[in-house]
């Protein structure tokens, strides 16, 4: 059974202050997540987290998991400034970027960032732009099908990203001749994985591959980037992931693999978001009507511009309504924002207890992908983002979109000087 990290009673007094909808976070959660993740990879002296941005872009969150020793995984100019207004530099930033435009290299070699092309033809590109610096990764993708003992995983010949095996040896000996120096190995090829056999076997893959570039080229091999992927429980009756076997078994492929050939000094990062942050974000919603036709219908003040996953991926979020945590789940509902598109549910044929007006509904595992993936179809607004604090105080750490936020773009002449901001 999934419980929410806040009660009914908290939920009421927060209302008071900051209205629904909401997303809120659980500092206490984020904080014992990061330390146990350092805990299964403490065996690696190097390791580091690269906290990815993109899952929840918030200072605020950032702020908290760089005091757990995280660094941040930027793909864009705007993650790289963020990164950079919170002190976060240097080889705390691995710029993971693809199709990147030529500005976002010259910030992410400004700020020192490491840098992990997602091209061959990225050498020359960024070399003309802002030059190869000493420290650098290359993306690979092995092609064909991902496939792990309970069956296929993802289909990495089908994705856009990385260079192939041919253009990874290739591309280690150009680096070299440009200047570099210290090299690492991404590679992303399944995404939420629920399962503790997908670091292992990617570990593996990208160990062999080291060894492989190492006698072939001679470049030292600094770190291996195991990037995002570790996935989360999203549906009750699943399993989690248990962080300690994946790091125990990437142990085990590096003590077979990389310290026989006398890499045992390699440095393992990870670029996790959703392991990272999923589970302690909760999109707080209120149920403002009931429709009956030839369905049941529950409409809420939140919609698909809060929490997007449903309509573009069919996800499943699990849902509490709140006070009826012990009630039968003897309704079937949709569950509905008011976008005008009819993808715009949170829930089909979801069986829940009877649901009332006015209350409260927590949809769980919003923390990542979830804020940051919002828009403005139909002109909604973004909704406010909130911090549950270790002591149980709640700060505001991102404010409610306002119309004045949704019509500043057309701030460069008077058009709209008549528009009237309550
Ligand atoms: C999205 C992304 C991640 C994080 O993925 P999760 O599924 O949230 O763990 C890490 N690295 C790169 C390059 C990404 O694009």
């Amino acid at each position: 059974m999934k419980k929410p990290f806040v009660t009914q009673e908290q939920l009421k007094e927060i209302t008071k202050k900051y209205p629904t909808p909401f997303h809120i976070y659980d500092e206490k959660g984020i904080r014992e997540n990061a330390r146990k993740l350092k805990e299964a990879f403490a065996w690696n002296k190097g390791f580091k987290e690269y906290f990815a941005v993109k899952a929840t872009p918030n200072p605020y969150i950032l702020k908290v998991l760089k005091e757990e020793g995280c660094g941040a995984d930027c793909s864009s100019m705007t993650e790289l400034m963020l990164s950079e207004a919170l002190g976060i530099t240097g080889d705390d930033i691995m710029f993971s970027s693809n199709a990147t435009p030529p500005e976002e290299f010259v910030k992410a070699k400004e700020v020192n960032a490491i840098i992990n092309l997602d091209d061959f033809t990225h050498i020359d590109f960024l070399k003309r732009v802002a030059g190869i610096p000493e420290t650098i990764c290359c993306r690979y993708n092995p092609g064909g099908i991902f496939q792990i003992s309970n069956g296929i995983m993802d289909n990495p010949g089908d994705a856009k990203y990385g260079f192939t095996k041919e253009q990874m040896i290739e591309g280690y000996k150009k680096l070299m001749t440009l200047g570099a120096k210290h090299f690492g190995i991404h590679s992303f090829l399944a995404s939420n994985t629920v399962t503790n056999e997908y670091y292992p076997i990617l570990a593996k893959i990208l160990f062999e591959l080291a060894v492989e570039l190492h006698e072939k080229t001679g470049a030292h091999v600094k770190f291996i980037n195991l990037s995002g992927g570790v996935g989360i429980p999203y549906k009750p009756d699943q399993p989690a992931n248990d962080i300690m076997e994946i790091g125990e078994g990437v142990r085990k492929a590096f003590e077979e693999v990389l310290v026989p050939a006398g890499m045992g000094d390699v440095e393992i990062y990870t670029e996790l978001g959703r392991f990272m942050l999923a589970p302690y974000g909760h999109l707080v919603a209120t149920a403002v009507h009931e429709k009956h036709i030839y369905k049941e219908y529950i409409g809420l003040d939140a919609c698909a511009v809060n929490l997007m996953r449903p309509a573009m991926y069919g996800s499943y979020h699990h849902i509490t309504v709140m006070g009826k945590e012990n009630a039968p789940c003897d309704h079937k509902y949709d569950v509905t924002g008011s976008l005008c598109e009819n993808n715009d549910k949170f829930a089909i044929d979801r069986m829940l207890p009877k649901i009332d007006i006015g209350d409260f509904i927590v949809i769980h595992d919003t923390g990542a992908h979830g804020y940051s993936m919002g828009y403005n179809y139909n002109g909604k607004l973004r909704s406010a983002e909130l911090l549950l604090k270790e002591d149980g105080s709640v700060q505001l750490i991102r404010r409610a979109e306002e119309p004045k936020d949704y019509f500043a773009t057309f701030d460069f002449d008077d058009i709209l000087k008549n528009m009237k901001y309550e």
